[in-house]
């Protein structure tokens, strides 16, 4: 199997540093990652079936192709009603989900821009675990009640098969992007605490 990636590494989520090890053991699984390698033509066959995938530099044979290339949010109708949206393309809210500027207008989910605790700024983030939370804030406060969704920090968790990988806050890229200063540092501990069963380094 091959995966070809616009990005520098495998999960640009994370820092390179972590990226790196992900693309390890995609590797130590027998899949070839292509990083810097950015799609462009679906290349078919005599019979119209698939026969390879290409980049401006080179041709990947290919018998099946899985595109994965990421969300943006579809707020076409949002626009065309001049509701607010953000850089991202994703609609405004307050902190109750309720549409900047709009009495009677709610939004939530993949089609919203949410607050970064760490850096400040509104981004996209589409995510189900935040759907789900401002579902829950437009139900109560359209039903009378009061509820906030006052924004997230970027935590994620995912697997490569025995890899497990967890990212929270901003990349460093991100922290210098807004200007704040930090520190790295690189521990290496078990991936959950001792008293649960097969913690792994
Ligand atoms: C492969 C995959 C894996 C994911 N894994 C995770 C995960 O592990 N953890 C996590 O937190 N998130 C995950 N997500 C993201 C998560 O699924 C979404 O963030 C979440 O479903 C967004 O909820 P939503 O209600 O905004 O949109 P959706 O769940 O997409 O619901 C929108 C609904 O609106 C309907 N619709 C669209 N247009 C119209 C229209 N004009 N009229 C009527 N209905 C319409 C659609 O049919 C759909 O049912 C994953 C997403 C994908 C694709």
């Amino acid at each position: 199997m091959t995966v070809l990636n616009r990005s520098e590494q495998p999960m640009a989520t994370l820092d390179p540093d972590m990226g790196r090890l992900v693309h390890e053991a995609m590797d130590g699984l027998g899949i070839r990652t292509v990083n810097s390698a950015e799609v462009t033509k679906v290349l078919t066959g005599p019979d119209g079936r698939v026969r390879a995938v290409a980049t401006d530099a080179e041709e990947y044979p290919a018998d099946v192709v899985v595109l994965g290339t990421g969300v943006e949010p579809e707020t076409s109708l949002a626009r065309e009603a001049g509701l607010p949206l953000g850089s991202y393309g994703g609609l405004l809210t307050d902190l109750g989900m309720r549409v900047r500027g709009h009495e009677n207008v709610w939004a939530g989910g993949d089609c919203v821009e949410v607050l970064d605790l760490v850096s400040g700024r509104m981004r996209h983030v589409a995510l189900g675990t935040h759907a789900n939370k401002q579902g829950q804030v437009i139900g109560s406060n359209v039903g009378g009640d009061y509820a906030t969704f006052p924004g997230m920090v970027g935590t994620a968790v995912s697997k490569v098969c025995d890899l497990e990988i967890a990212r929270t806050g901003l990349r460093e890229k991100e922290a210098r992007e807004v200007g704040l200063r930090f520190v790295t540092v690189t521990i290496e501990s078990t991936s959950r605490a001792g008293y649960y069963p097969g913690p792994r380094r």
